[in-house]
């Protein structure tokens, strides 16, 4: 291999993660860090209160991150926080409030699951009636942007609620940290789950929790495991300046702590939400003058993902779709929906209003009119 010409893409990935990075932050992987130097742990602790900056910078909380992907952080959050006499409601409408509580199933955590349907919006007065009818709920949990349609849910309403009802609050916002404004207190959140490799547009290797420090805290002797439990990491890192318990996934911390000096020279997470809606604007109404439909209407919809009903196009198929696109340089993602068929196009890491109209043409080829 010729280090000098170090290849380009094939092609960009329009996936919610895995995502099209930039070549900067691949470039600073091309070296190797020792896991309990100062200068590598200096990186992570920089890290780590710039997550916190970014959820709204308030001195009660702090952050931790987690090896694995963003599964992983999801369970290390719910296997730690819960107590054994504890009970979690879980509100979903989709793959990833699903799979939450099919981790609260492993581990054997009594769970309510108020299922909303995958193109249901949680509406918080049926929430609150969950609540009154169950005392005995101590923690609630609940995605913020769910992936498998691109929904944006109302966080804020449900956090209110977990508030006024002395509840603990653990929300994903794997796939929309970094590129949706938040502000971590205004959520009512006590625990915000999301990952390297999403809307920071970091590569894929750990997962990070901001939480309320007096919530964490609470938290020692709760996990159900050893390597997931997040108390233990957080006072890992918080006693030995940056230090992880087992080794760390050093290249993909230095990239990410690439990737976060890009999101401020972007402009920080209102310009990159301005980008990834103006990518989201541009992709949409190119589709539809294809004669594509959108999954969600407009007011459901978030900048991060957009979902297509693959029936809008009698005789195209996804495989069809998703080859020849590849090989006009995109790869976009199956749908994931159990009720519909739909595929999804991902708005969002290195990608620009151009990269979508280019896009739209390669659609437009592949439905053979062109
Ligand atoms: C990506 C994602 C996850 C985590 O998925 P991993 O494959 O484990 O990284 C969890 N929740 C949501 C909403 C996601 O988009």
């Amino acid at each position: 291999m010729n280090l000098d010409q170090l290849p380009e893409n094939p092609y960009l990935l329009l996936t919610p993660g895995p995502l099209s990075t930039t070549r900067s932050v691949k470039a600073v992987m091309l070296r190797d860090w020792c896991t309990w130097d100062e200068e590598y742990n200096v990186i992570v602790q920089t890290i780590r209160a710039e997550l916190v900056a970014l959820a709204g910078e308030s001195a009660d909380y702090t952050s931790v991150l987690m090896q694995g992907s963003g599964t992983f952080s999801v369970e290390a959050t719910l296997g730690s926080v819960v107590p054994e006499d504890g009970k979690i409601l879980i509100i979903a409408n989709g793959h990833y409030g699903d799979r939450m509580a099919l981790i609260t199933h492993v581990l054997r955590i009594p769970t309510i699951l108020l299922d909303f349907g995958e193109v249901g919006r949680p509406v918080p007065e049926s929430v609150e009636s969950v609540l009154e009818s169950h005392p005995d709920v101590t923690h609630m949990a609940m995605v913020h942007c769910e992936t498998t349609t691109g929904m944006l849910n109302p966080v804020e309403d449900v956090g209110r609620l977990a508030r006024s009802h002395g509840k603990t609050f653990i929300v994903d916002a794997m796939s929309s940290f970094g590129g949706i404004p938040m502000d971590i207190s205004s959520m009512g959140a006590d625990f915000l789950i999301s990952s390297a490799n999403k809307c920071i547009q970091g590569v894929p290797g750990f997962g990070f929790v901001i939480a309320r420090r007096a919530a964490l805290e609470a938290c020692e002797g709760r996990a159900r495991s050893l390597s997931l439990d997040l108390f233990q990491q957080w006072r890992e890192m918080e006693a030995k300046g940056g230090k992880w318990r087992f080794t760390s996934p050093t290249h993909v911390v230095r990239a990410f702590a690439q990737a976060l000096r890009e999101l401020d020279e972007e402009g920080g997470v209102e310009a990159r939400h301005a980008r990834y809606q103006a990518n989201q604007r541009t992709l949409v109404a190119g589709m539809e003058g294809l004669g594509f439909h959108c999954l969600l209407p407009e007011v459901c919809r978030s900048p991060i993902i957009t979902a297509f009903l693959l029936a809008s196009q009698p005789g195209l198929s996804f495989k069809t779709l998703y080859t020849s696109l590849k090989s006009r340089g995109f790869v976009i993602y199956p749908g994931k929906m159990t009720t519909a068929d739909t595929f999804r196009i991902g708005n969002i890491g290195d990608v620009y209003p151009e990269d979508m109209q280019k896009l739209v043409k390669a659609v437009e080829h592949a439905m053979g009119r062109k």
